[in-house]
């Protein structure tokens, strides 16, 4: 009888990149050699010598996971369908990215074999593991505070490629926790004082640079000869985008985030456990929840969670250790208490799960479904500029000016004319506001200030407001300079 054999995103490399594949059989071993004749690369896939499954491959029937009936030999009926699902790793051990012929490609000379002294005496890395990081391609994506020390401890265990995108450039600000960046590198492109960085460190590691922007139509061709991509970016766009681009093309990535003394490590590789769209899969509303930028970190703990991402992609080109697959590091600084959460393959998720809905990320919108873009139905908000604003308040006009930052964030720069509210009781505290004069809304960077017009608005407030463009970071030097009246 015909049965349908639905195929995860991580395995269809093997069957011509098909979601499902009709095949005949009576049952679950029938099926699965149909499968294997039609399509023999699969084989290793998902078999052990003896036509045993390999031990992260669950194989369900109509949601069943065949364990629980029969095994292999449970029967079908016509209209069954049958789903090949990689299952959370765990417990298999980690297997080297690096295969063993790209190992043999490269050798150790004198100097490399004093350099990496301390790494060849480990029985667990030796001369194989070494030779596996040399043979190594691994990109790194954002040189901030987590890209530095990711870049750097990978340099320094000679890892052969380092691929390195970053589009900005170093801020007084950076200088705080990247400590890849000195103070002589303010001005210039992050790629360029991280390439110098590698390069003192060790010079023969091949960079390659990308002052890019990731975007859908990018980032394939960026991550496609890397063996594992790491995660040091900072908002919800790029974490998508690059977990789907990773999905999509079978390859790991290493995550880190940090938010003021908390932070979260984990490795996402939807060949053999859940992505990231697995464990989270929405975004919270633009501006919602501050970024690092916004929120605050303090300067060591990009140093601890990017070091432990670093030591993640370490594990996975060696070839060995416990994985952060299918787990979550959270790590809290402040209270020094750390745990280990599992993270569960979502069956239902777009990309990696069961009957997937992305299948390019081209065809994917990052910016709508991170809440970036205008809807079209919804009306614009209004923007003022810095300038407009000091101006109006000099001429004292009537106006409501509302502070929605977190008061941490107020303490740096106090607007002495604004009523602060935070977001969450804007709703609530409406009636502060008077709707016959304009109120203009204000946060850090612009963003936060519209998520709260639009909440606003939907709470029904009919009266005028603009958002300050570019926030009190753009209104610094205007609004700021005028300090008799404003300080
Ligand atoms: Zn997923």
């Amino acid at each position: 009888m015909q049965i349908t054999v639905y195929i995860s995103a991580t395995l269809r490399t093997f069957v011509n990149r098909k979601a499902k594949v009709e095949v005949q059989g009576n049952s679950v071993r029938d099926v699965l050699q149909q499968l294997q004749d039609e399509y023999p690369d699969i084989k290793k896939a998902i078999f052990e010598e003896e036509n045993k499954l390999r031990p992260f491959v669950n194989v369900y029937v109509n949601d069943e996971n065949i364990v629980q009936r029969d095994g292999l030999d449970t029967l079908l009926q016509e209209g069954d369908s049958v789903l090949i699902l990689p299952a959370i790793a765990g417990g298999a051990p980690v297997e080297s990215v690096i295969s063993d012929e790209r190992r043999k490609e490269v050798s150790l000379d004198d100097s490399e074999i004093e350099r990496f002294n301390k790494h060849l005496m480990l029985r667990d890395i030796g001369v194989k593991g070494q030779k596996r990081i040399k043979a190594a391609k691994v990109l790194v994506i954002g040189l901030g505070a987590l890209g530095a020390p990711v870049v750097q401890y990978l340099a320094a265990a000679g890892v052969g490629t380092i691929g390195i995108v970053d589009f900005d450039e170093v801020t007084l600000g950076n200088l705080q926790s990247q400590v890849i960046h000195g103070t002589r590198d303010v001005h210039r492109p992050k790629t360029a004082s991280a390439k110098d960085a590698i390069r003192a460190i060790y010079p023969k590691i091949k960079i390659e640079e990308y002052k890019v922007k990731l975007e859908a139509d990018n980032i394939t061709e960026i991550i496609e000869d890397y063996d594992i991509v790491v995660d040091c970016t900072d908002n919800y766009k790029a974490r998508y985008l690059i977990n789907d681009a990773c999905v999509l093309l079978g390859k790991p990535e290493v995550f880190g985030a940090i938010y003021q003394f908390e932070g979260q490590v984990s490795v996402f590789d939807a060949k053999t456990g859940p992505c990231f769209r697995c464990q989270f899969p929405a975004p919270p509303p633009a501006g919602l929840v501050p970024t690092c930028a916004e929120g605050g970190a303090i300067s060591t703990l990009p140093g601890i969670i990017g070091s432990t991402q670093a030591n993640e992609v370490l594990k996975l080109i060696i070839g060995g250790g416990e994985s952060l697959n299918g787990k979550m590091l959270v790590f809290d600084s402040w209270n020094l208490h750390t745990s280990i959460l599992p993270v569960h393959k979502n069956p239902k998720c777009p990309i990696c799960g069961r009957t997937p809905s992305i299948y390019q990320v081209e065809d994917f919108n990052y910016e709508e479904f991170c809440g970036l873009q205008q809807n079209e139905d919804e009306i614009p908000v209004e923007g003022i500029e810095a300038e407009e604003l000091a101006a109006r308040i000099e001429r004292k006009e009537p106006l409501t000016i509302i502070d929605v930052r977190e008061p941490h964030e107020r303490a740096i720069h106090r607007f002495p004319s604004a009523i602060a509210i935070p977001i969450g009781q804007l709703a609530r505290r409406q009636k502060e506001l008077d709707p016959d004069v304009d109120t203009i809304f204000i946060c850090r960077e612009g963003k936060r200030s519209i998520l709260a017009i639009n909440t606003l608005r939907e709470a029904g407030y009919k009266g005028p407001m603009y958002n300050l463009k570019g926030g009190i970071e753009a209104a610094q030097n205007i609004i700021f300079s005028h300090e008799g009246a404003w300080l």
